[in-house]
């Protein structure tokens, strides 16, 4: 073993959204901790448009847990936003464009139940009546639904992390990782909690990768859509999200099982452009291509908490298609478990795979 350079409470490895949330509470708490990332593969966070969408899916269905999620969720971006200098709206409507009268019946239905009312509304007529959004007999709007720009959050976390000197570039290396004595040893690094959060790429993680998994690989274009200062998120056949800067928009996602390669294909492409040209009408220019594995899991939930035999080991993950939301809630309910023992919320917790029955 060799002997320790570094002594720290917490070794986080993975810097998505969910290594960047959790290493944000460690920070704010003043804990002494590294995260070790490697850019050798992409991450999922980087394609995302960062969606919290409180009504998903074709059922028009009220999102896991939303009205939690949603309050913890925005209040920590908002924290995050401040300290890192970021200053944007994150509250937008996902306005829903429907082609046919069944699905503006289902939303109307919908929004007259009672759980459904405060989410759900009609779009004012400057929305109805866009004329480069393609729809034959409606719109619907969301209320508390939010766009966090969890790609740029990620990178300036990491360059606040750079500043510390506490982030490390390494693919970790689970073989370099010796336990002993409620410790743990990293190469030179002593540590007295380790937390898994690498996303889809977990597979490779020997502690836990017995875990139900099942990624979604998903792919977006980025557009050019000259003179179109458009603050709101589209939902046809793909979503049309604001991206950076004032004329960028995101268009996506895709869905495939079963793949392990990250990067972006020509299928996909073709895809998305017959997608969005099914909802749009007019001029645009494709400047980038995106994707990445989503980190999603067999039962749709995420999995954290700690490993069943070795006392330090954690894992955050399972953050599936909706990080940007979950992320917040399971870093706390993590966090809080370490350090007060607090337990964890059984729908999400390692425990429902370890336990018996
Ligand atoms: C096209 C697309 C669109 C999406 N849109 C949305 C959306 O609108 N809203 C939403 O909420 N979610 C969305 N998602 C899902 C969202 O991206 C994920 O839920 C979230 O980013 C997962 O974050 P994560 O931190 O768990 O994993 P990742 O972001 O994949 O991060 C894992 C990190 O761990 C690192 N890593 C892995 N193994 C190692 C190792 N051995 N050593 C060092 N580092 C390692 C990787 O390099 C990576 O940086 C979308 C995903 C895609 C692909």
């Amino acid at each position: 073993m060799e002997k320790p350079k570094r002594d720290v409470d917490f070794l986080v490895v993975g810097q998505g959204i969910a290594g960047t949330v959790f290493s944000f509470l460690l920070d704010k708490n003043q804990h002494r901790f590294i995260v070790l990332d490697s850019e050798a593969k992409p991450a999922a966070t980087d394609a995302a448009a960062g969606i919290m969408n409180p009504i998903t899916g074709k059922h028009l269905t009220l999102s896991w847990n939303y009205q939690e999620l949603y309050p913890i969720a925005t209040t920590l971006y908002k924290e995050m936003c401040r300290e890192l200098g970021l200053e944007i709206q994150l509250e937008k409507p996902v306005v829903r464009a429907f082609k046919f009268q069944t699905q503006l019946n289902d939303w109307e239905y919908r929004s007259s139940q009672q759980r459904y009312a405060a989410f759900m509304t009609s779009p004012p007529s400057t929305i109805q009546n866009e004329p480069r959004i393609k729809t034959a007999v409606g719109k619907g709007a969301t209320a508390y639904s939010f766009q966090i720009p969890i790609h740029e959050l990620r990178k300036r976390w990491k360059s606040h992390l750079m500043d510390k000197a506490v982030y490390l570039e390494d693919s970790f290396d689970y073989s370099a990782v010796a336990w002993e004595g409620g410790y743990g040893m990293y190469k030179d690094i002593k540590f007295k909690h380790l937390i898994c959060s690498e996303g889809a790429y977990v597979k490779h993680n020997p502690y836990f990768n017995y875990l139900p998994f099942d990624p979604a690989k998903g792919e977006a274009l980025i557009i050019r859509i000259n003179n179109w200062y458009n603050d709101i998120i589209y939902k046809g056949n793909v979503f049309i999200a604001p991206w950076d800067g004032e004329e960028l928009f995101w268009v996506g996602g895709t869905y495939a099982w079963h793949t392990e390669n990250p990067y972006p294909t020509a299928e996909k492409k073709a895809q998305l452009i017959t997608q969005l040209e099914s909802m749009f009408d007019g001029d645009y220019e494709i400047v980038d291509q995106v994707a990445g594995l989503r980190p999603a899991t067999k039962d749709r939930k995420p999995i954290i908490g700690s490993h069943p035999d070795i006392q330090g080991l954690y894992i955050l993950n399972g953050m599936g298609t909706k990080g940007t939301s979950l992320s917040p809630y399971c870093a706390k309910q993590l966090y809080n478990h370490i350090l007060h023992k607090a337990p964890i919320d059984p729908e999400i917790s390692i425990d429902r795979f370890t336990s018996s029955p």
